[in-house]
């Protein structure tokens, strides 16, 4: 999916069920590691995490979307729209989006090769290589 057809859904989704138009912009935002979505109050954009598509569904994306569509519509009302508020749990609701976007966890697999016996250690976070050996040969590990 394109910027442009982000883009187009986006304000489909609003006149579908806020019945209002979406005026600014939206786009993918590769920069994003957790979040799945953002509205930006400044710009009035909405920034959609690419990874949503390529870790979930679409169904999840349209939930993403009336979220921060959410956001948008109560703030350009003059609300505060934030999570908390009965505004926007109700308005949620109603267009039924998704209460929490769903958390995106960088899942790199990190390799780690012990300097003295080459034996191989996949992590999935970074770890502290001066704090941990090699548990056969205790030899220095480092990330490769
Ligand atoms: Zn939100
Ligand atoms: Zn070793």
């Amino acid at each position: 999916m394109t910027d442009e057809q982000l883009n187009e859904l986006v304000k489909k989704i609003s006149i579908k069920y806020f019945d209002r138009k979406f005026l600014h912009k939206a786009f993918f935002n590769y920069r994003l590691k957790t979040t799945g979505g953002r509205y930006n109050l400044k710009s009035h954009c909405i920034d959609i995490n690419p990874k949503i598509l390529e870790k979930y569904s679409y169904d999840i994306l349209l939930g993403v979307i009336k979220h921060e569509l959410c956001h948008y519509h109560l703030h350009l009302l003059g609300y505060s729209g934030r999570h908390n508020t009965k505004k926007f749990i109700d308005l949620l609701n109603q267009v039924e989006g998704s209460r929490y976007v769903p958390i995106l966890e960088r899942q790199k697999n990190l390799k780690y090769v012990c300097q003295k016996c080459g034996c191989v250690y996949i992590r999935h976070r970074k770890i502290n290589s001066l704090k941990y050996v090699c548990s056969k040969c205790h030899g220095n590990i480092k990330l490769s």
